[in-house]
């Protein structure tokens, strides 16, 4: 996306996501904000995850093809071998920032062996294969896109795209995720924490890979400015959070991404009795006077716009202040009678219990706009399906409410 202010946008829109199932979870007007997808016989948006009912499934490579002149990734070493490790590390490193969440299924278990690959081009979206580039070109490094992350996934239950990986076992499961890092640009590049200190034009490494993390995982973008999947990053220099440590692996995240992580990956075990992150909180984002609504065309046949779609719904510590999650609210799905209900729903689950909250609703109406979320957006709708929908504007034109 093309930053809206001085702020360099991370990543661009979630490209192509390329459809290819059934079942699943039932589907509420939940976020944090995720990416859906819809099953090619129709039904209610189902979150894209990876199936971590099954150890290692989260297989990872990186090419080591970097280029040179201008050099993309700056680190500490020198020496070309010592300088792979260093990279090698950062990417450790942020993957295990996630795998570290409290109360989820992706567990360190769920990813493979980190591989290497020469190739330069090796984020292919053929190979089923999730892959790290930092040599490769694309048409969707527009003006300050620093990188992205493309991810197919499943859009009917059994397929099998990719010769060497299982057939799919739920629609939304994501069969492939590759992360581009824009290359040869001798204004964006990117450093190691280690060699952060010495490169201050430099963007933090980390800070971008385990935000286009976030999204391999399943992740939109999120409108809480501390969250780690916030669209913009940290200036040149900085870095987005705190550096994890042995204490606090999670250390880079905000609550808001460890929620959404929790409600993306919940963990079987402890999702019925979950004492520690079972809270919930639903509701509907209405406008106090509901002729504002008419105009909107219908979104599937025979449905009107209900609610305010697409307003930012924070949970907010009440005692403290501080934002515990934020979703993209505005609708709700009925599996037994999709497709989606733009009626301005939202709900807050897996939030921690024990603290007083306030709900604090807000237009996305910048820095983080309607375009950042328009994966999160764009994916709860298909037209061609038996249950056709179209998603209506999001709305920006509402003020503030604070409700006890
Ligand atoms: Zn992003």
């Amino acid at each position: 996306m093309v930053p809206t202010s001085k702020k360099t946008a991370r990543c661009a829109a979630l490209a192509a996501v390329l459809a290819l199932l059934l079942g699943g979870l039932q589907p509420a007007a939940q976020g944090y904000v995720l990416n859906y997808t819809v099953a090619a016989s129709g039904g209610c948006p189902q979150p894209n995850r990876f199936n971590t009912a099954m150890a290692g499934i989260v297989d990872r490579r990186w090419s080591t093809s970097l280029s040179s002149s201008p050099q993309t990734v700056l680190t500490a070493a020198t020496d070309p071998t010592a300088r792979l490790n260093e990279i090698e590390q950062s990417i450790l490193r942020s993957f295990a920032v996630w795998t570290a969440v409290s109360g989820t299924s992706l567990m360190p278990t769920s990813l493979g062996p980190l591989g290497r690959t020469t190739t330069q081009s090796a984020c292919q979206l053929q190979d089923g294969l999730n892959t790290i580039c930092f040599n490769q070109s694309s048409s969707l490094f527009t003006g300050g896109v620093l990188a992205f992350t493309r991810v197919v996934t499943s859009d009917l239950v059994g397929e099998q795209p990719f010769p060497n990986s299982p057939p799919s076992s739920f629609v939304g499961e994501i069969l492939d995720a590759d992360i581009l890092f824009r290359p040869n640009d001798s204004s964006v590049r990117f450093a190691t924490p280690a060699a952060l200190p010495a490169n201050s034009s430099a963007f933090d490494l980390e800070s971008v890979l385990i935000h286009e993390l976030g999204h391999l995982f399943g992740f939109s973008h999120s409108g809480i400015w501390r969250a780690i999947m916030f669209p913009f990053a940290p200036p040149p220099g900085t870095f987005a959070g705190e550096r994890p440590t042995e204490q606090r692996p999670d250390a880079p995240l905000a609550d808001d991404d460890r929620v959404g992580l929790r409600v993306l990956y919940p963990n079987p075990a402890d999702i019925r009795l979950d004492t520690v992150n079972g809270g919930e909180i639903r509701g509907r984002v209405v406008p106090a006077n509901p002729i504002a609504l008419a105009g909107l065309a219908e979104t599937s046949p025979g449905r009107a716009v209900t609610g305010i779609f697409g307003a930012h719904v924070l949970a907010v510590d009440a005692d403290t202040g501080e934002i515990v999650a934020g979703v993209l609210a505005g609708w709700s799905c009925d599996p037994a009678s999709p497709p989606v209900r733009f009626d301005g729903s939202f709900v807050l689950e897996r939030l921690p219990l024990g603290r007083n909250y306030k709900i604090y609703v807000e237009p996305l109406d910048g820095p983080v706009s309607a375009a950042n979320v328009q994966g999160g957006v764009q994916s709860l709708c298909r037209s061609d399906v038996p249950q056709p929908c179209t998603p209506p504007p999001v709305s920006t034109r509402f003020t503030l409410l604070v409700v006890p």
